[in-house]
Parts: C-alpha cells; sequence; structure tokens
C-alpha cells in the first residue's frame, strides 16, 4: 500500500468505535509501521526493504501485546480497549501490506517476506509501477469506503 494506510486504519477504527479514543488509536497503529521510512530514508539510506523493520513483523506485535496486555489488564484495565484498537490498526497495516509488499507473517521461523502479488517494474520510478497496476483499485476503494464512513451520519447505537 501506498496511500490507503490513514483510510483503512480509520475504517478498522470505525470498526471498533465511532469517536474517541479507540477510533484514534487504531488510526495511529494504522500508519504507524511506515514511521520506519525516516529511518530508511535517512539512516540505513535504502539498505534493504523497510517491510525488514521489527514494526513491520507480525512476531514482534505479537511478542509485544503477549508481555504488555496482560499487564495493561491488571494496572490500567481502562487503557486495554485502546491498545486493543491499536493492534488492530498495527494488523491492518500489515495485512495491506502483503497485498503487494511483502511481510514476514512467519518470522521467526523464516525471513520471508510473503505477498499476495508481484508488482512488475514496468515503469521508470517504482510509484508508477504500484499506481499503474490493477492492485492500486483496492487502494482506491479503501479511500472511497473511509470517506462515505466520514460522511456517513453516526448512528445512535455506535456513539
Ligand atoms: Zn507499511
Amino acid at each position: 500500500m501506498i496511500t490507503a494506510h490513514l483510510p483503512a486504519g480509520y475504517l478498522t477504527g470505525r470498526a471498533i468505535a465511532h469517536s474517541g479514543t479507540c477510533l484514534w488509536m487504531a488510526v495511529i497503529g494504522g500508519v504507524l509501521p511506515d514511521l520506519d521510512l525516516i529511518w530508511f530514508y535517512l539512516v540505513d539510506n535504502r539498505a534493504f526493504h523497510h517491510h525488514h523493520y521489527w514494526v513491520h513483523i507480525p512476531g514482534f506485535w505479537l511478542m509485544l501485546a503477549a508481555l504488555v496486555l496482560p499487564v495493561l489488564q491488571v494496572t490500567k484495565p481502562h487503557w486495554l480497549h485502546p491498545a486493543l484498537a491499536f493492534l488492530a490498526g498495527i494488523f491492518m497495516h500489515l495485512c495491506l501490506d502483503t497485498v503487494a509488499g511483502g511481510i514476514k507473517w512467519l518470522w521467526p521461523l523464516s525471513d520471508q517476506l510473503y505477498r499476495l502479488f508481484d508488482i512488475p517494474a514496468q515503469y521508470g520510478h517504482w510509484v508508477l509501477n504500484f499506481i499503474l497496476h490493477p492492485v492500486f483499485l483496492l487502494e482506491l476503494l479503501i479511500w472511497g469506503l473511509a470517506l462515505w464512513a466520514v460522511m456517513r451520519p453516526a448512528h445512535p447505537s455506535n456513539r
């Protein structure tokens, strides 16, 4: 995914809550993994695919959740639902990155990046290869659904 992580995070949050902390934690989780691009460009000088960083590895988040969620449940139970919404956003991000980018779903057993589609390098810039591939229609669909959700009046049971 190039552009759809923000609206997908929003849709994830809307599936959990109409507004409030859980919604915004899902949005943050939906975009947070790609903050590794700062490190990718400024520190590692694009030495390898940024999906190899820990923020793009499901096993890392599962281990972190296994450590943090029980502690939250005991010490700060009101933070548990926002934390779960954040994780939902993270895993939505990782699922969308699986479409064409590749994610290490079997780490630590394997370092292979798993993806559903390979985007052939037909054009001069990688962004053009993604935008002109049919898989980009999924990004447009996600944006359309998110805009529809934003404009949709709140249902009283969702408040
Ligand atoms: Zn990503």
